[in-house]
């Protein structure tokens, strides 16, 4: 029979940190730190398999898990010495959900349960204190009458709102034990009214529901989104954790707190968190009231003056500082903690490794390999190549003019421009039409997840550095300005008002989640700096990766971005874009049109010295590296003209009239474009294109090699090549440029004339492509498209439910589907080198950024990857990680 239910606490511990698959990771790091003796509330864990039985059984409770849980409780009520359901001394527990992957505010939690009309009394004989007793009934009802029952919980809102309004209250705390008593009286009723049923009175009930709620809510919208967002398999489903009930809410000896062992936003070596005193674990998250700080230098530093922990509860702080360093050298990652204090006693509610920003990332890792917690490679593993972005976009300029409208808290570094919108739908909306927004709440919620996802930025009112907004974003890698408490919001009304000034829905707006500053306006930005602890990781990843990267650039500006991200040469050069420069567009289009070779000769005559041009300048600023330079590919219908004028231009350059040039516009129609006159193709029926781009690029070599002496190594591509004898024909051509060139010139230099790999036949005949071929660059979008059949430029209106129903685990355009393209590659990599032992082997398609597609190519042994100059870093990590994971 299988075992679902593991306790934990009281000095049992059936699991621990290995069995996070089973116990999800918050089970299994209770059921750890019980077992190295922390303290934690005893309690049990459903596992994650059950989850897939509580769907298959139609939401049913088998006997055998209601035995499991029985003898659970039966441990719980052991160690505490209280007992479920007692209404002299009763056991109160929490059910909380708990996945393999931490996946914050999307699941549903229940605390508080176990209360009814008799317990209540008990709790309140028992804590001898009434309020205590029936404010955890309040909010137990009110919880449970929103996660389990899911009844309008505006409604319980309004009633305590009214509660406190009637006496002049602006504090929930203000209530008494009678005001209390009386608005469970009235949440009673509202569930009765909503729910046709009276609220629950039996405990066992009360806790079947709460069970099947968290369950029920693995399959939620929220979830489902937020598991979509972050790659998670529905499949893995949610444990269930139970656990007897710490209260911080027991007056001012008591507290509760979330708390990180290091920065996570800065990734400084201090503790780093927020706590409330008389409060509850949701009041800190919600940010309904705004928290103390943990330490008394955050205090001071942010110039706050309610004490801070370690002033007002020294000992207790103590032992918590204490907690901490147990637990990062236990699990040798930082770790974001929550903690209760019940009456001076400190329990240790949660810990996970923390979420953090990409600078945190680094410079936590950076700093452990330092002191000796992990290693150097540990570190660079401990890096995801995809976070690096963050670091590597501008950030606000110093100098710029700043029209500040308010200050909030710094809860997720970086700035954002952006139109502003206030709710989470438009922002979707709008993010779909290409506009950079900023989404703008008063405090954010998991429903707002897909709105924070497709915004640049996220602004709040309320809520502190650990409130959703901040936590979420921090993991989105969002900049993020919480609490900016001056800002009055109205959603409603698409306006937000802060010191006697308005912004509307549509305004542009700019924040800096570094400084917590929001400023009126787009501020201009400056270029990230790469040194510090960035440079000192992007070292040792070199130092261990075997795969080369380059960069696919086709400006010298694009190529500079490229050298300073470290670049070891350019991959490819796409020669198209330079044809579609307005300098330069009448004359290709002179040339397209032409009706034979002596008229494209003419326009392409222009064409060479601007080629040249091009072609010097990217081959200085890649001195002494390998540049790899493609002949034009696209079809050529792709450079006609399309307006009347564009036409009378083109006319008058090429001396035709415009009905003939329309003439021959509508003869190069293609139907399917993609797999017509385009790559070679072009090149094989007017070799002249490829002369005089060929002739272009020697020139160019050979006058930057004497100019600068560092000799540039130019290789030639061919694109969409599917024969040896395609290949032999446009190397042929190649090479008669270069001699002609190299004899005008009197100088020689060295270069290599080879093929883009992007069609499967070329991938399955690469042994006798490679006869001429001296390099094969894997073309992997055109590849993916030819063999999967699917039009790169159609793909995303129908692969999104391909990915959604597991028929490509991932967009195959954007991460190389290893079993079928990937084996055509693994093919045409060891046909390659059976006939040319030492070709050079590359990726250009987007693929080459993509660190599970960098992993691949590090398997097959490719020497090298090129990706767009800003993804230069990522495939550098992602190459170290691929080379230390292959160890
Ligand atoms: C490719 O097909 O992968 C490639 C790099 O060429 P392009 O994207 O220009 O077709
Ligand atoms: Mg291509």
């Amino acid at each position: 029979m299988t075992q679902y239910v593991y306790r934990f606490g009281g000095g049992v511990s059936d699991g621990g940190k290995g069995d996070r698959n089973l116990l999800g990771g918050k089970g299994a790091n209770l059921a750890e730190m019980a077992s190295i003796g922390l303290p934690v509330p005893p309690g049990f864990t459903i596992s994650t398999d059950f989850c897939a039985v509580y769907y298959d059984e139609g939401g049913q409770f088998p006997q055998a898990l209601r035995d499991e849980v029985a003898t659970g409780l039966a441990h719980i009520e052991s160690v505490t010495g209280k007992t479920f359901g007692n209404p002299a001394d009763p056991l109160l527990v929490s059910v909380r959900s708990g996945a393999r992957a931490s996946m914050p505010g999307m699941m549903d939690t229940v605390l508080n349960l176990g209360l009814n009309d008799e317990t209540v009394e008990g709790l309140a004989n028992t804590s001898e204190d009434a309020r205590f007793a029936w404010d955890s009934y309040r909010r137990f009802i009110q919880m449970y009458a929103d996660v389990v029952l899911e009844l309008d919980h505006g409604a319980f809102e309004e009633a305590l709102e009214i509660a406190k309004e009637d006496q002049g209250f602006t504090l929930d705390t203000e209530l008494s034990a009678d005001d209390l008593k009386a608005l469970v009286a009235e949440y009673k009723g509202l569930v009765e009214k909503q729910w046709g049923k009276p609220f629950p009175q039996d405990v066992h009930d009360q806790l079947w529901g709460a069970v099947g709620a968290v369950f029920g809510s693995w399959q939620s919208e929220r979830a489902k989104v937020y598991r979509r967002l972050n790659d998670i398999p529905g499949g893995w489903g949610t444990a269930v954790n139970i656990q007897a009930m710490v209260f911080g809410n027991m007056g001012d000896t008591s507290a509760t707190g979330v708390a990180f062992t290091r920065d996570p936003s800065k990734g400084d070596r201090a503790y780093y968190g927020e706590f409330l005193i008389n409060a509850q674990g949701e009041d800190v998250v919600a940010g309904i009231r705004t928290p103390q700080y943990l330490t008394k230098t955050a205090r001071e530093d942010a110039g706050a003056k309610p004490a801070s922990m370690e002033e007002a509860m020294p000992e207790v702080y103590g032992q918590l500082a204490d907690v901490f360093d147990t637990l990062e050298n236990h699990y040798r990652d930082m770790q974001d903690i929550e903690f209760t204090v019940e009456k001076t006693k400190l329990w240790m509610l949660q810990t996970r490794s923390g979420k953090r920003t990409a600078k945190a990332a680094l410079k936590i890792a950076v700093d452990m390999a330092n002191e000796g917690l992990i290693t150097r490679e540990e570190a660079i593993l401990r890096i995801d190549p995809m976070a690096l972005d963050q670091l590597l976009h501008p950030t606000l300029d110093p100098k710029a003019h700043r029209d500040v409208l308010t200050k909030g808290l710094p809860a997720s570094p970086g700035a954002a421009s952006g139109s502003v919108v206030f709710d989470a739908d438009t922002a979707e909306k709008k993010a779909a039409d290409g506009v950079a927004v900023i989404l703008v709440r008063t405090e954010t919620s998991p429903e707002d997840i897909h709105g924070m996802h497709a915004a640049k930025g996220i602004l709040t009112a309320r809520g502190g550095m650990t409130s959703h907004a901040a936590v979420v974003a921090r993991g989105m890698g969002r900049p993020c300005v919480s609490g900016a408490g001056t800002l009055s919001i109205d959603a409603k009304a698409k306006i937000m008002r802060c010191g006697g000034r308005e912004v509307k829905e549509g305004d542009l707006l700019t924040i800096d989640g570094t400084t917590g500053e929001v400023m009126i306006g787009a501020v201009a930005t400056v270029q990230p700096e790469l040194s510090g602890d960035f440079a000192t990781l992007m070292v040792w990843a070199d130092e261990v990766r075997r795969l080369k990267v380059r960069a696919n650039a086709e400006t010298p500006e694009d190529c500079r971005v490229a050298r300073e991200f470290g670049a070891e040469g350019v991959g490819l050069c796409r020669t198209e874009h330079m044809f579609f420069e307005s300098s330069r567009i009448t004359n290709v289009r002179q040339m397209i049109l032409a009706t034979d070779e002596k008229g494209r000769r003419v326009a392409l005559e222009k064409l060479l010295p601007e080629q040249r041009k091009d072609f010097t300048e990217i081959l200085e600023v890649m001195a002494g590296l390998p540049v790899t330079i493609r002949l034009l590919d696209p079809p050529l219908h792709e450079f006609l003209p399309h307006e009347e004028a564009e036409f009378a231009e083109v006319a008058t350059a090429a001396g035709i009239d415009v009905d003939t040039l329309k003439r021959r516009a509508a003869e190069l129609h293609e139907f399917n474009p993609m797999l017509g006159h385009r790559g070679c193709r072009l090149g094989v029926t007017y070799p002249e294109i490829y002369e005089m781009q060929a002739r272009a690029i020697f020139e160019a070599a050979v006058d930057v090699a004497e100019k600068s002496g560092a000799a540039p190594i130019p290789e030639v591509m061919i694109p969409l090549v599917a024969t040896r004898r395609e290949l032999e024909l446009m190397k042929a051509v190649v090479d008669k440029a270069a001699q002609a060139v190299f004899a005008e010139k009197g100088r020689t230099i060295e270069y290599l004339v080879g093929t883009m790999i992007e069609l499967p036949r070329a991938a399955l005949r690469a042994g006798d492509i490679a006869e001429v071929g001296e390099f094969f660059s894997f073309g992997t979008n055109d590849l993916t498209q030819t063999t999967l059949g699917v039009s790169r430029d159609d793909a995303s209106r129908f692969l999104g439910a391909y990915v959604e129903q597991g028929i490509y685990a991932k967009d195959p355009f954007v991460s190389i589907d290893v079993e079928g393209v990937g084996e055509l590659i693994e093919i045409a990599a060891e046909r390659g080198r059976q006939t040319r032992p030492a070709i050079k082997l590359g990726i250009c398609g987007e693929h080459g950024g993509d660190p599970a597609s960098i992993a691949f190519c590090e398997k097959v042994g490719l020497d090298y990857v090129s990706a767009s100059p800003y993804r230069v870093p990522i495939a550098r990590l992602a190459a170290a990680q691929a080379a230390l994971s292959k160890k």
